[in-house]
């Protein structure tokens, strides 16, 4: 997946078995859902759209429902097919080694392809109806890939861990009995090294950041985050990270990449509307004057910032 897999068992548990059912799990996710690898389950999809179903595992429908049901209620947001804009921006790096900006004309020519109502799922048959059409589920597989392994660490009966792979985080119990859970911070997006806010995670709680500073292209000594909003075509602008706080470290991922598309407004709504049990803190992308602007639930999290806080009302 590109990233470090981390795990932390304060417990005093034989360590080696679980890292080996961590390593096997995740090599499972990425055989399944991997855009890179080219024998990967979604790469067969891919190579075979417009032309027909390929048989995948079982989990697969299941995770690909799932964030078809995001992709509608953000109108578009979080889009499962945004694969051909992504390559179309380079961000899965260029041959001839320059990035240019596409066209209009070249993003007109995409919009087919990423209508995610032509993804046909029948049980374990995926297909997608047309040629140059890619399934891409980097913004959801490694919370999904975490919550994988927290069931099994918690069937093995494991009471205090912190699973970590790439800034998706989940946690089982506490880090020290009474402590409340695992607390967790915020880097700052404009100087990575440093952190900008602490918080505590609850005993089962995850939570991913996307941000514009781990992935990202440079077209003109501008810097463009891997997140694209797919009803423009055009990278997102104007947010330096989204952190969500879920009881899921898949609804964690999902949102985090949903809501730094959505912004602060429309993210507030769709919070309201579809996840009110999750937190979230987007920092715009404005160094000389950093900002955190926080859902109200932070305040029940030992939350601690240097950074100014803004709580947000509720949109209504
Ligand atoms: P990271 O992979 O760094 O943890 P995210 O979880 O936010 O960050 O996922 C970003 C990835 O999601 C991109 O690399 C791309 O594969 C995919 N992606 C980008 N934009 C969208 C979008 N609008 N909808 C769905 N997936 C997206
Ligand atoms: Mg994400």
């Amino acid at each position: 997946m590109g990233t470090i897999a981390s795990l932390q068992l304060p417990g005093e548990i034989p360590f080696s078995p679980l890292r080996q059912e961590a390593e096997r799990i995740y090599k499972e996710v990425t055989d399944n859902f991997s855009a890179w690898d080219s024998s990967s389950a979604l790469s067969h999809i891919n190579q075979e759209a417009g032309h027909s179903s390929i048989t995948v595992p079982q989990t697969f429908s299941p995770l690909l429902s799932r964030t078809l049901i995001v992709a509608k209620q953000s109108g578009g947001a979080f889009n499962p097919l945004v694969g051909p804009l992504i390559d179309c921006w380079g961000f899965h790096g260029r041959k001839d080694g320059e990035i240019k900006i596409p066209t209009d004309e070249q993003l007109e020519k995409i919009k087919p392809l990423i209508q995610f109502d032509q993804i046909q799922i029948k049980g374990q048959q995926i297909g997608l109806a047309r040629k140059g059409m890619q399934l891409d589920l980097g913004g959801v597989a490694k919370g999904y890939a975490v919550d994988r392994v927290w069931v099994a660490l918690t069937q093995r009966n494991v009471e205090s861990a912190l699973i970590d792979l790439g800034g998706n985080l989940r946690c089982i119990g506490e880090s020290k009995k009474g402590r409340g859970g695992w607390n967790t911070a915020i880097r700052n997006p404009f100087r990575r090294r440093d952190l900008v806010a602490s918080f505590l995670l609850h005993p089962g709680e995850a939570v991913a950041t996307s941000g514009n500073y781990e992935r990202f292209v440079e077209i003109n000594h501008k810097r463009y985050a891997h997140i694209i909003d797919p009803r423009t075509g055009h990278p997102v602008e104007g947010t330096a990270s989204v952190t969500v706080i879920a009881p899921t470290a898949e609804k964690a991922d999902i949102l985090s990449t949903t809501l730094f598309v959505l912004g602060q407004k429309d993210g507030m709504r769709f919070l309201e509307k579809y996840a009110k049990d999750c937190d979230a803190i987007w920092i715009p992308d404005t160094p000389q004057t950093p900002t955190l602007f926080c859902t109200k639930g932070i305040n029940k999290r030992d939350f601690n910032s240097s950074w100014k806080t803004v709580i947000l009302a509720s949109s209504t």
